[in-house]
């Protein structure tokens, strides 16, 4: 065996996988360069420290269920002009998942409001934050079942451990009463201890139609809303514009206001909004929600 085998048998052994592949490489390099004996021992083993950052990246991500991976500078501003690019440079500083402080994007289908939940899931990956991606009704049935299973607080855990958790297509289906009460305890489980990134079709003020209940709803964008940050997307969708480019579609303008703005965060305080506030902010069971009783359910 030569030394340079017997290395690689070492290195293999001690799960030195990415040295063990650059090993020829990397001792012809420092045959050429000379490095000093510190500056060979950095180079082979940031080759190992990068290749397990990398792999622990791409873990990372897999486990986090993205849809598909985007990230903002794939993201086209121009076409969206309603979008403040200094509130999305403030959330890439990732500041918000410290304060454990939610972000809401709403708007219409196609606007970008899954890719830039999606970019902001991949840079709080790549900053060494978990996070898990599901949308609204998958969430929904998942702890649906675990309820009518009795393991309802354990299944829980799969969405609170998660630093940011991104709640994809709220409003798109209405849930029913157990639904919506699984909801309420998840972001109350979650409140200022864990971010949620939540997309929406649904103006705040249409948020009691996808909960069937004024009040749960408002129980729930109090808490959601408290620390947050709403991102209001008012524009037309980029599936379309090519479509539209080919005299497909009808602009928004010609549209007879569809695509109607949607309500700000402080509309709803003129609301109800406190109406839930003594409800309860613990996961645990009984389970329960504000206006209803235990045995709705
Ligand atoms: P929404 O979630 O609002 O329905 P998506 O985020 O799924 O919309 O966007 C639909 C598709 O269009 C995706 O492939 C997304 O990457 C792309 N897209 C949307 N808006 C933009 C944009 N402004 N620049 C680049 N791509 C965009
Ligand atoms: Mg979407």
């Amino acid at each position: 065996m030569t030394p340079v085998e017997r290395l690689q048998t070492m290195l293999n052994g001690l799960g030195l996988k990415a040295v063990e592949e650059r090993l020829e490489g990397l001792l012809e390099q420092a045959s050429k360069k000379e490095p000093s004996y510190a500056d060979f021992l950095d180079g082979l083993l940031s080759c190992e420290v990068d290749a397990r950052r990398i792999r622990y990246l791409r873990a990372r991500l897999q486990l986090a269920h993205l849809p598909f991976v985007k990230t903002f500078d794939q993201f086209d501003f121009a076409f969206q002009p309603s979008i403040d690019e200094r509130q999305v440079q403030e959330l890439r500083s990732l500041r918000f998942i410290h304060e454990a402080s939610n972000v809401v994007f709403l708007g219409p289908p196609g606007v970008g409001k899954t890719h830039l939940s999606v970019a902001l899931a991949e840079a709080a990956i790549q900053a060494g934050f978990g996070a898990y991606f599901i949308t609204a009704h998958d969430l929904v049935t998942d702890l649906g079942r675990a309820y009518r299973e009795g393991r309802l607080d354990r299944r829980m855990r799969v969405y609170l451990a998660p630093k940011v958790l991104i709640i994809d297509e709220m409003g798109y289906l209405p849930l029913d009463d157990l639904g919506a009460t699984i909801f309420f305890q998840l972001v109350s489980a979650r409140y200022e201890r864990g971010s949620i990134i939540l997309t929406s079709n649904k103006s705040y003020g249409d948020w009691g139609s996808i909960f069937g209940d004024p009040i749960i709803a408002t129980a729930i964008l109090d808490r959601l809303l408290h620390h947050s940050t709403t991102i209001n997307i008012r524009g037309e969708s980029y599936r379309l514009k090519d479509r539209r480019k080919a005299g497909l579609f009808p602009r928004p303008d010609e549209d007879n206001g569809r695509s109607a703005p949607f309500l700000s965060p402080q509309s709803l305080q003129n609301g109800p909004r406190r109406q839930g506030s003594a409800a309860p902010r613990k996961t645990s069971a009984p389970l329960t929600a504000p206006g209803r009783s235990t045995d709705s359910n």
